[in-house]
């Protein structure tokens, strides 16, 4: 038998095949071919627990994994989400680019700004000191 293997394109068929699976290993072929006639409320009760379980399990994996790596610096895809709404407070000009992203959230400026002014003199940037305006 060829190992299973995680497929993000159908990953919904394959977790349900999944389950079924596991479940035909445990209560026999009958339960997946016609699950009423070998069913009952305990089994239901441990299949929904299964699924739970598989599911959140996925869930919380996605959640840590998707992760944006720019520069050594992580950042979840759900904050870089969020936060790339934001223009650069700076220079006025919107996020283009996941680095952008990154140095939005950790110094409140995109990339070129962060080039231009803090790389380097990150201790004058976090005290507050910003680039005159004109
Ligand atoms: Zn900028």
């Amino acid at each position: 038998m060829a190992p299973t293997r995680h497929l993000m394109s159908k990953e919904n068929f394959d977790k349900i095949a999944a389950v079924e699976k596991a479940i035909k290993e445990k209560y026999g072929e009958d339960t997946i071919a016609n699950p009423r006639s070998n069913w009952d409320e305990q089994k239901e009760k441990e299949y929904l627990e299964q699924m739970k379980q598989l599911y959140s399990r996925d869930n919380k994996k996605r959640i840590h994994t998707e992760k944006v790596d720019v520069d050594g610096i992580k950042v979840s895809k759900k904050l870089l989400n969020r936060e790339s709404l934001k223009n650069c407070p700076v220079c006025s000009a919107f996020p283009k680019s996941v680095k952008d992203d990154v140095s939005l959230i950790k110094y409140e400026c995109c990339n070129k700004c962060f080039i231009q002014y803090v790389h380097g003199r990150e201790d004058r940037w976090i005290q507050g000191w910003r680039p005159d305006e004109t």
